[in-house]
């Protein structure tokens, strides 16, 4: 009987005479080799007793791969006559379980690993950042004509499927791929992605430099949007486009209501001027005839002024952007601090999904809008 066993499983083998404990490996789905760990039976081998009181100790792969499988284990087991047939039985719960678990697809063969090595000889070893212990996961890094550093992320399944590729960018990662796609080609094709984003890139940059920016606190790449200080309290929204980086960007200014609605004025009266062949720093100072307080020029104390509720600046994501519409108060606050506020007070009142009150600081008739998540 254990002749047929070993026969059917080379790799497991026998421990003791009496042939009631194994140790050794399963091959599953003909190429993948898995270890089981130790098969212990109370009964001999040849006893035609059920393997009801059998153990099975296997590594953490094939507990993972058995996870919700266990009482199927146990009552093949049970059934089984004999450890032949429980291997069989076992092989199929495997590979039934193997199937509706990709990602246990466990390990690919040789050649992927040279195969992958020879294409990292062909693109450089110095763009490699990052290779995961599975060598399945790839950062590549990349420079744009501009000089600036970027990050490919490459996520292989075999090289002959085409991997999930990701970056930080403000556009959809659209990459080519055939069987034949080595990783040079991808990394080819991603720096072509990047050069159509460098003037994208170079707008953003150049407003970077110049101005205060008050969100997002730590733009990244991917970024479209800038909220720039203007002056106390009062900020621009641009909103640019990556295809289109210096035509006139959506903009919103923000602040109390007569700054704003003299700036409106100048953006509306001056938007023919816009000039595309400018960047989009210079033309907004023109269009709106400003100067933006610059990081050279003025700290940000006085450009991001607290929320007169809560006295922080951030509160989880949003910042002050409720602003006192009296001329010589612009106290600005968070939407939810004000709204919090102004529901707590008698003299208040809503009506529809706007409440109106008074200004904490000078009683001056305020109202909030409720943000649609909090109806
Ligand atoms: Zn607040
Ligand atoms: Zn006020």
């Amino acid at each position: 009987m254990e002749g047929s066993l070993v026969k059917d499983n080379p790799l497991l083998l026998p421990l003791n005479n009496e042939k009631t404990v194994y140790d050794g490996f399963v091959t599953v789905q003909v190429t993948q080799l898995m270890y089981v760990g130790y098969i212990i039976s109370p009964h001999k081998n040849d006893s035609p007793k059920s393997l009801e009181k059998c153990t099975l100790h296997c590594s953490w792969q094939l507990k993972h791969l058995l996870h919700g499988y266990e009482h199927i284990v146990k009552q093949r087991l049970r059934q089984s006559a004999d450890l032949v047939s429980f291997m069989l039985e076992l092989k199929t719960v495997l590979e039934v379980g193997l199937k509706s678990r990709p990602e246990c697809s466990s390990i690919p063969p040789p050649q992927y690993y040279s195969q992958l090595i020879s294409e990292m000889e062909t693109l450089g070893w110095d763009k490699l950042l990052f290779i995961d212990t599975e060598f399945r996961t790839l950062r590549l890094k990349a420079q744009d004509s501009s000089g600036r550093q970027h990050i490919l992320t490459v996520k292989l399944n075999t090289l002959t499927e085409a991997p999930e590729c990701s970056a930080d960018l403000p556009v959809p990662l659209a990459i080519t791929w055939t069987p034949q796609s080595t990783l040079e080609q991808l990394h080819n094709q991603f720096l072509q992605v990047l050069e159509s984003l460098t003037e994208f890139w170079d707008v953003l940059d150049e407003i970077d430099r110049n101005t205060w920016i008050l969100e997002p606190e730590k733009p990244s790449r991917s970024n479209t949007m800038r909220r720039i200080a203007i002056g106390n309290n009062i900020s621009i929204k641009v909103e640019v486009d990556p295809r289109h980086p210096k035509m006139l960007p959506e903009c919103c200014l923000l602040g109390a209501e007569h700054v704003v609605t003299l700036l409106r004025n100048k953006l509306n009266a001056n938007m023919h001027s816009w000039n595309p062949d400018s960047s989009v720093f210079h033309n907004l100072r023109d269009v709106l005839e400003i100067e933006f307080p610059s990081p050279a020029t003025h700290g940000k104390s006085g450009l991001s002024v607290e929320c007169g509720i809560c006295y922080s600046y951030r509160l989880e994501a949003a910042i002050p952007d409720q602003v006192c519409n009296n001329p010589h108060c612009g106290q600005p606050f968070h939407q939810a601090c004000l709204h919090e506020w102004l529901r707590a007070l008698p003299s208040s009142r809503q009506s529809f999904s706007i409440v109106f009150g008074e200004c904490p600081y000078c009683s001056k008739p305020i109202t909030v809008k409720m943000s649609a998540q909090k109806s």
